[in-house]
C-alpha cells in the first residue's frame, strides 16, 4: 500500500482554486485546474510514493499485474487497470457529449484504424477499443445536463420560453412525444445550416431572458443554462440541445451514472469521477474541440428518463454506501467515520480481493493493510494493491473516504 500523487489536468475550463484547495496548495492557481487523476491511464499515470522515490502505477502493474490487481481482475480485464478515479472540477461548461457502447468502440476503433488515422490526431474519436462508463459524485453542488427529458415536460419548457420559432418544434414533440420525436427534433437541430443556427439560437437566448424578467422560477435552472451556454458559443446547436436535457442539480454525496449513448454535459462545480479507463468521446458542440456529429448521432440513446440522480446505498457494515452502478468497470462507495466510530480500529472489507484506489474528501484517517500503513487527509489518495488487503481503518476526527473497486 502507498500514498498516491494524482497527475493535475490543466484544461481551460477548470478551476484555478477548487483542485489546489482540495490538495492543500497555494491558491488561485497559474493556470486553471480541470482535473486531478488517480489511475494507470499511459496519459498520465499517478506515482506510487515509496521509500525509494516514486514510481509510475503502470510500472508497478507491468512488474507484478498478479500482486497488484489479483488473479481474478488480471483474468478478467488483463494485466491492467481497468478504472480511472478523477477528481473534476469545472468553472465552465464542458462539451455536450456521449461514449459509445462496447461493440461501437471496438468497431469505430478497427474503422478508423483501416482508414490510417493517427490514434493521436485530433480529428480521431475511438482512441481505443473500450466503451467508457462513468460515474459523477457531487463534492459540493454540481451543475448537470445529463439525458433526455421525459417529451411533456420539454413541450411545458419550449411552450413557457414562448419563442414562435420553436412552435414546428413544439408540434413535432407532440404529434410524437417518445424517443423517436427527440431524435426527430435533436438531428434536426444539430445538423442545422449555420445561417439557421444564427436566427433560432438567439430567439431562444431571447425567450430566455424574458422568461428570467418576467419572475417566474419554474424553469429558471433551464432559461439561465440557455444564457450561460449562450453567451460563451452564440450560434452553437448545443444550446438548443440543452432544452431537450434533464437539467440537474447535484447535492454533495449525489452522483450521476452515464451509460452508453447517454448525452451529457456537466455545467459546473466539483466532483469525483469514476470511469472506465477509455478516452473516447463522441462531441456534439459546446467546444473548440472536434465535433463528429454523425457518429455522435450513431451513438445517441434517445430514450427519455425523468429520474438520473444516483444515490449510495448503505452496505451492512454501516460505514460503507455503495453507488449501484452496472460497468464491470468500476465499484464506487463511500466510506464515512463519525460518531462513535472515530478513535477506534474499524475493518473496512471490500466485496470482493482486488486492488482498490482510496481518496479522502474530508478528514483523515489512518489506513491498515498487510502491506503497511498510510495516514490520509483530504485531498491525498492511496492504492491498496490486491495483495494489501483488506484494511483497517482508523479516524481521529469524521472522515469520508471514496472507494473505488473493479466491479462485480
Ligand atoms: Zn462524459
Amino acid at each position: 500500500m502507498h500514498l498516491l500523487r494524482g497527475a493535475v489536468r490543466t484544461y481551460a475550463w477548470g478551476s484555478r482554486t477548487a483542485i489546489a484547495e482540495f490538495t492543500g496548495r497555494p491558491s488561485p492557481t497559474a493556470h486553471p485546474e480541470a482535473e486531478l487523476w488517480f489511475g494507470a491511464h499511459p496519459g498520465d499515470p499517478a506515482m506510487l510514493k515509496t521509500d525509494d522515490g516514486e514510481r509510475s502505477l503502470i510500472d508497478a502493474l507491468r512488474d507484478d499485474p498478479e500482486g497488484q490487481l489479483g488473479a481474478a481482475v488480471c483474468a478478467r480485464f488483463g494485466e491492467t487497470l481497468p478504472f480511472l478515479v478523477k477528481v473534476l472540477a469545472a468553472d465552465e461548461p464542458l462539451s455536450l457529449q456521449a461514449h459509445p457502447s462496447a461493440e461501437q468502440a471496438a468497431e469505430g476503433f478497427e474503422r478508423e484504424n483501416k482508414l490510417q488515422i493517427p490514434v493521436s490526431a485530433p480529428n480521431r474519436n475511438y482512441r481505443d477499443p473500450s466503451h467508457k462508463p462513468e460515474l459523477i459524485v457531487a463534492l459540493d453542488q454540481f451543475e448537470a445536463l445529463a439525458g433526455f427529458r421525459p417529451v411533456p415536460r420539454t413541450i411545458e419548457l419550449m411552450r413557457a420560453l414562448a419563442v414562435t420559432d420553436l412552435d414546428p418544434f413544439v408540434h413535432l414533440l407532440s404529434g410524437q412525444p417518445d424517443a423517436g420525436g427527440l431524435r426527430a427534433v435533436f438531428t434536426t437541430w444539430i445538423t442545422a445550416p449555420q445561417p439557421d443556427l444564427d436566427v433560432l439560437v438567439p430567439a431562444v437566448i431571447d425567450g430566455a431572458i424574458n422568461y428570467m424578467r418576467s419572475g417566474k422560477s419554474e424553469f429558471a435552472n433551464e432559461a439561465k443554462t440557455v444564457l450561460e451556454l449562450g453567451e460563451r458559443y452564440p450560434g452553437d446547436a448545443g444550446v438548443l440541445a440543452s432544452l431537450l436535457l434533464n437539467r440537474i442539480t447535484l447535492e454533495p454525496g449525489e452522483g450521476i451514472y452515464l451509460p452508453a449513448g447517454n448525452l451529457h454535459a456537466y455545467i459546473n462545480g466539483v466532483g469525483v469521477e469514476v470511469m472506465a479507463n477509455s478516452d473516447n468521446v463522441l462531441r456534439g458542440g459546446l467546444t473548440p474541440k472536434h465535433v463528429d456529429v454523425p457518429e455522435l448521432l450513431r451513438v445517441l440513446d434517445f430514450t427519455p428518463a425523468a429520474d438520473v440522480v444516483v444515490r449510495s446505498e448503505v452496505v451492512e457494515d454501516g460505514i460503507e454506501s455503495l453507488y449501484p452502478t452496472p460497468a464491470p468497470e468500476f465499484a464506487v462507495s463511500v466510506l464515512r467515520i463519525d460518531g462513535d466510530r472515530i478513535g477506534h480500529e474499524i475493518d473496512a472489507p471490500t466485496r470482493h480481493d482486488g486492488p482498490q484506489i482510496l481518496l479522502c474528501t474530508e478528514g483523515s484517517t489512518v489506513v491498515h493493510a498487510k502491506g503497511g500503513t498510510v495516514t490520509l487527509q483530504k485531498g491525498s489518495a492511496a492504492w491498496v494493491s490486491a495483495d494489501d488487503g483488506p484494511i483497517r481503518l482508523a479516524a481521529t476526527e469524521p472522515t469520508t473516504l471514496f472507494r473505488s473497486t473493479v466491479g462485480i
